[in-house]
């Protein structure tokens, strides 16, 4: 082997050590390109590489760049501001063609693909006493601790979550009444479709709607999960059925073109990352909601607002969506109305601007959606033990080995410690896909 392929072999083992980020979470724009932390750059991870490699596997710059871009499709930072890959795989396509009318489909297809994203953002930008939009989104996962160590970016940690509700068009300013944060770790529950249904259900519920308004319209992540977008459908039923104030005569859920999905939520989170990344530590969940209370409400789960099983009660309720009257999977928006009776029907659309389908209940066979009484679901949860040590060791490192009597690290000592007085296991869902996860993954 040569002196190059030793070399090559070793920064092969060192960056797929490396704990990375998946895309932006279900953004399956690009769905094989992963993201390290954005305060990380090529020039440091080589610094990093070079640190801890033997001198004669030490290499310039230039060499580990070159080496890195070619093998990896690792980006850095926040993979929202990316530019949409379809764009780019459309405008790649369009310049490469040589049979014209091959050439002129792609063009009309990137045009329909745009032409979708705008109306998507004309629809948000809408204002009125009638309508009232509502987006959300997920916040990429905060890591705890934040140290300023190298060795933080090897090591495991505990995801902070938040989920940003944004209520008002794309053009309201954005202030603490309208912005809603809703915040937990993993450690007191998953990041999954019932805490998700179960935000968004509170805000629904506690937000005052004024008598004018006559329809809700909701902007959804790029969360694609096929099961999840039926699980927050159900949860709508429900809310409308039993709890809509009386003028509200129509719902309209709307999801985006994957790869055009900012959204007002994401300006929220943009200017929360800019502060997180000034910080050199931050050492408990409450570091984090400090940094968010400026800039929103914040809703805490297990004190401000409560998880509920939607998913076990919406699956007994609703129809498969194979069996939905109309085809689940391409449908982009969707129209929830009411008939004379108080029923509530549910239409799905594969375009913004098109209405072509028929509104039709979509409950099983001798099931109300109003019986839907969703179980309350315990907040608190085991850590995995491989987590624990990692973060152990992160922190001995950082303060020593009597990390344990630092004050400021009192969180994590407390929740090691109840870990294992903690006796009832993660209830992890038995579709595993179904945590949205924008968890750590390796290349
Ligand atoms: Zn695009």
């Amino acid at each position: 082997m040569g002196k190059n392929d030793d070399k090559k072999v070793c920064m092969k083992t060192f960056i797929e050590s490396l704990r990375c980020t998946e895309s932006h979470y279900c953004r399956s724009d690009s769905p094989h390109r992963v993201y390290l932390p954005c305060d990380l750059n090529i020039k440091k991870l080589w610094n990093v590489y070079n640190e801890q490699a033997e001198p004669d596997q030490k290499v310039k710059q230039c060499y580990f760049r070159k080496y890195f871009n070619r093998k990896y499709n690792v980006g850095f930072g926040t993979p929202q501001t990316d530019l949409c890959s379809t764009c780019l795989q459309y405008k790649e396509k369009i310049r490469r063609c040589t049979d014209p009318k091959e050439k002129q489909s792609f063009i009309t297809n990137h045009r329909v693909h745009t032409l979708q994203a705008k109306s998507f953002f004309a629809f948000l930008k809408q204002n009125s006493d009638e309508v009232v939009n509502i987006s959300f989104d997920c916040q990429k996962n905060l890591p705890l601790p934040k140290l300023p160590d190298q060795q933080a970016y090897f090591s495991m940690q505990i995801n902070f979550f938040n989920f940003g509700v944004v209520i008002g068009s794309s053009k309201s300013p954005l202030t603490k009444e309208n912005v809603r944060c809703y915040t937990w770790t993993e450690v007191e529950r998953p990041k999954s479709s019932n805490e998700i249904a179960s935000a968004i259900h509170h805000t629904l519920s506690t937000y005052e709607f004024k008598a004018t308004n006559k329809i809700i319209r909701l902007f959804c992540d790029g969360c694609g999960g096929q099961n999840k977008k039926s699980i927050f459908i159900g949860m709508l039923c429900n809310w409308f059925n039993s709890n809509a104030p009386p003028n509200i005569e129509e719902i309209q859920v709307f999801f985006p073109v994957v790869g055009h999905s900012f959204m007002p939520p994401d300006r929220v989170f943009g200017n929360i990352e800019k502060v997180v990344r000034r910080t050199a530590e931050i050492l408990e969940p409450s570091h984090y909601v400090n940094m968010i209370k400026d800039r929103a409400t914040v809703f805490k789960m297990g004190v401000d607002f409560q998880v509920f099983d939607w998913k076990t009660e919406i699956k007994k309720t609703l129809k498969p969506t194979t069996q939905w009257h109309f085809k689940f999977k391409p449908a982009k928006r969707f129209v929830l109305t009411k008939n004379k009776l108080g029923t509530v029907l549910v239409r799905g659309e594969a375009l913004y601007r098109s209405d072509l389908g028929q509104a039709k209940g979509i409950c099983r066979k001798g099931k109300r959606i109003e019986a839907v009484r969703p179980k309350t679901l315990q907040v608190g949860l085991r850590i995995k033990e491989d987590k624990i040590k990692s973060i152990s060791n992160l922190l001995k490192t950082h303060y020593g080995d009597e990390w344990k009597s630092n004050e400021a690290l009192d969180y994590f000592k407390n929740i090691f410690d109840s870990n294992v007085e903690n006796n009832f296991e993660r209830q992890v869902d038995a579709d595993e896909n179904e945590i949205i996860s924008d968890e750590e993954i390796n290349i």
